[in-house]
């Protein structure tokens, strides 16, 4: 709102014509928000609006500290000024500006209504390129997921009943046989996220003991789950091992000792060592593990049940890569790349998911019948792997060819042009997706990007106006330019993109 410079006395006259609460109530557009909303609410933003206009008249609105420093002067929207009759700067018709206020508190309440009622999580249209986007969510669910839950929260369900027995069943046990058939382990367990997976697994496993780690790998991921203060928080005793960038066999077997009780591999997920490097492998970890008879565990974070080899991404997270290297426990999360809900999975030896199972804490950490609904039918989709690979968001994000995403670009640029062509310049721009969620730094997959570069608007403005769409829209802020990257953005949101693009211009 533009705020121009008035006589301080007038705005008291201005205020005198503000309507009350119960007056704005009975205009026609508040009173048919009665049928629709109860009176309190009505009667809240009632007052919520008349504040903000009064706050307005007296100069006091956000943004506008520190400047109605004239003395004997206030700041009044410049609307206001409309009302002003042509050449009659001094009898200001006060009339018209009581209807200028019922108009506008009116629409104002039921702008202030509307935004209440609208949830605070919404869907957001991802055209970042960031296939698993931690602050977007991660993995989006599959069909199969979503009517799982469905039908597991729309009802009451057989969470913790034996249906076959009429006793007592396990919660883990609806997800933890699929596991074990998927994967060649002895056992399974799943609990909120792979975060409480490896608190579960250190404090059952090496709790007043020692745990050793490679310097190297002492990870952060998204600025809480930091491995040196989840150890301390399991209650046990980081040691480190070797250099940031070199740790051999000899460094682990040079802290080896009598409190040692588990030898910990962190996959590093979200950055990548390079140059001069040395990291012991997985098969070398487990061999000392033998040796010294101590049990390996990998956090492996972003553990995958597909094979990405045939896209020319690594290989670190598949997740039977890492069981036949041998390790006896292993934990990963849900919702990375195996596409499912947030979760966290643990497999591994028999003895030691027995005693995390005992824990206390494996209570304080258990998953809801939401959780288990949405993973049981994602962990059954990937028996029938071309399935996995059509049905699972995450996975089919990945395989899209670049050739299709840059038809859906053209769609998407043609539809535009003609009515963006004096607001902004449209191209169509070769891009690099990312994984994302921790999951292979440096992974490149080619895509395709919509970039925009407006005429008027700072690419702020356009960037903060799309995040107010409903569903809103994220892209990418690079070189001056909005990217949107298609590779994340499913075919069924092509068409409400390019209406809120208009819409935003
Ligand atoms: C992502 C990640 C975690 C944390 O998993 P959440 O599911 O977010 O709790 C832990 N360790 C590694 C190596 C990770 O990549």
């Amino acid at each position: 709102m533009k705020l121009v410079r008035e006589n301080k006395n007038r705005a008291a006259a201005y205020l005198r014509q503000l309507p009350g609460v119960d007056e704005l109530l009975h205009t026609p557009s508040v009173a048919a928000l009665l049928n629709e909303y109860p009176r309190t609410v009505l009667v809240e933003a009632a007052r919520v609006a008349l504040e903000n206009q009064r706050a307005a008249l007296l100069g006091e609105g956000k943004g506008n500290k520190g400047k109605g420093k004239g003395k004997g002067t206030v700041l009044l929207p410049e609307a206001l000024l409309d009302v002003k009759e042509p050449g009659r700067q001094e009898n200001r018709p006060l009339a018209s500006l009581r209807a200028y206020f019922l108009r506008s508190l009116s629409q104002e309440i039921s702008q202030i209504v509307w935004r209440q009622t609208r949830p605070n999580l919404k869907k957001v249209i991802n055209a970042t390129g960031i296939i698993l986007h931690t602050n977007l969510g991660r993995a989006p669910l599959s069909k199969a997921a979503l009517e799982a839950v469905q039908a597991a929260g729309s009802g009451y369900c057989n969470l913790e009943l034996d249906l076959n027995t009429g006793q007592r069943g396990s919660r883990i046990d609806l997800v933890a046989g699929l596991l074990t058939r998927l994967m060649p382990v002895e056992e399974a367990l799943v609990v909120n996220n792979n975060a409480a997976a490896v608190l579960l697994a250190l404090n059952t496993m090496a709790r007043e003991k020692e745990v050793i780690v490679s310097r190297g790998q002492l990870v952060e991921i998204g600025g809480s789950f930091r491995m040196p203060e989840i150890m301390r928080q399991s209650g046990a005793n980081l040691v480190e091992a070797g250099t940031t960038n070199r740790t051999y066999p000899d460094d682990y077997r040079a802290v080896i000792g009598e409190q040692t009780a588990l030898l910990l591999h962190v996959h590093t997920s979200n950055y990548k060592i390079i140059g001069f490097t040395q990291e012991t492998s997985l098969e070398e970890l487990v061999s000392l593990g033998r040796e010294y008879q101590l049990p390996v565990m990998s956090d492996l974070g972003s553990g995958c049940f597909v094979d990405l080899t045939f896209l020319g991404l690594n290989t670190e997270i598949s997740v039977s890569k890492v069981v036949a290297a041998g390790v006896d426990v292993i934990t990963f999360s849900g919702d990375k790349l195996l596409g499912g809900p947030q979760a966290g999975i643990i497999l591994g030896k028999r003895d030691y998911l027995a005693k995390m199972k005992k824990n206390p804490l494996f209570r304080a950490v258990r998953c809801d019948k939401l959780t288990l609904a949405a993973l049981e039918a994602t962990l059954r989709l990937y028996f029938d792997r071309p399935a996995a690979w059509k049905e699972i968001p995450a996975l089919s994000m990945l395989r899209f060819k670049k050739e299709e995403i840059e038809e859906e670009a053209k769609k998407v640029i043609d539809a535009l042009k003609p009515a963006l062509k004096d607001y902004a310049r449209l191209s169509l721009e070769p891009t690099y997706a990312q994984v994302g969620g921790g999951a292979m730094p440096a992974t490149n997959i080619p895509s395709v990007a919509v970039v925009i570069e407006p005429f008027q608007l700072s690419i702020c403005e356009v960037a903060a106006r799309l995040r107010g769409k409903e569903p809103a829209i994220i892209g990418r802020l690079q070189e001056d330019r909005l990217w949107l990257d298609l590779r994340t953005v499913q075919k069924e949101e092509i068409d409400l993109l390019i209406k809120a693009l208009k819409e935003v211009f």
